[in-house]
């Protein structure tokens, strides 16, 4: 399948070369970077075709993929990609990923290409998730840990790991744009006016993402989020009195609302 807009976008980063994003699957959402000679780079492979097919399309050469966490939908047949493209394979070594990869961990600084990338750890959603961060290019690849107006299922936690991990995206600079794994934009708003009702910018935000669902995935800035993403708030007084949790720890506030959200 030939993925051309509105199926994919692609926007040109300050200082050359691009981002690329699609939909895949249901709700998931591919990343790629590309720099100016045609090199690129992606960000998990939640559908191994859509993947190849946009390098096709585009006429990029993959020479890197770096793996935010291995759940099924983010590793789609990534011997097939490694096989026709000869790219490395970048993440954390334990983390039970299909493929050898070069290993990384929190703290480490690479060189992919073009790309200077940070590499931080953000655990919570699985066993061992890692984000990438493109300081120059303001740029955040977070996987499932955050999405627009929420973030991922507590699979592995626990709720002091991952809310951690939340306040370690929450403290980058608030231009910082996040490159999230999953589009529920619509339901995450719709949950956070359940929780928050008479609050006027979320109602705002709910009726945005309804009236544009299914959303065409886009980056969202860390700034956004802070004020809007009620999983961002944990440590906010009105949201734990919203929930009964007054004077709890924000972990056990974190622990609430995606409990409540599970059975939203
Ligand atoms: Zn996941």
């Amino acid at each position: 399948m030939a993925l051309t807009p509105p199926h994919l976008r692609m926007f040109n980063l300050p200082g050359g070369g691009s981002l690329c994003c699609w939909r895949a699957r249901e709700t998931n959402v591919g990343w790629l970077l590309a720099d100016p000679n045609g090199n690129a780079c992606a960000v998990d492979v939640p559908d191994a075709d859509a993947l190849l097919s946009v390098l096709a399309v585009w006429g990029f050469r993959l020479s890197d993929l770096l793996f935010t966490h291995s759940h099924h939908d983010h590793i789609d047949r990534v011997p097939k990609v490694l096989h026709e493209t000869g790219c490395r394979a970048w993440g954390a070594p334990d983390a039970g990923l299909p493929v050898s990869v070069q290993p990384l961990q929190d703290g480490d600084r690479i060189r992919v290409g073009e790309w200077g990338i940070q590499v931080m750890e953000t655990s919570g959603h699985s066993p061992l998730d890692l984000t990438y961060v493109l300081p120059e290019q303001s740029l955040c690849f977070c996987g499932d840990t955050v999405f627009d107006g929420g973030c991922g299922r507590m699979f592995a936690g626990p709720a002091s790991v991952y809310w951690a991990s939340i306040c370690r995206i929450r403290e980058m600079p608030e231009p910082m744009q996040l490159c999230v794994g999953h589009d529920y934009a619509e339901e995450n708003y719709r949950f956070a006016c359940s929780v928050l009702p008479h609050n006027p910018q979320l109602l705002s935000k709910a009726r945005e993402a309804s009236w544009c669902a299914p959303s065409f995935p886009l980056p969202i800035r860390v700034g956004e989020q802070k004020q809007h993403n009620l999983f961002f708030r944990a440590d906010d007084p009105g949201v734990a009195a919203s929930l009964g949790l007054t004077g709890l720890p924000p972990e056990t506030v974190f622990e609430e609302l995606r409990e409540r959200k599970n059975r939203f």
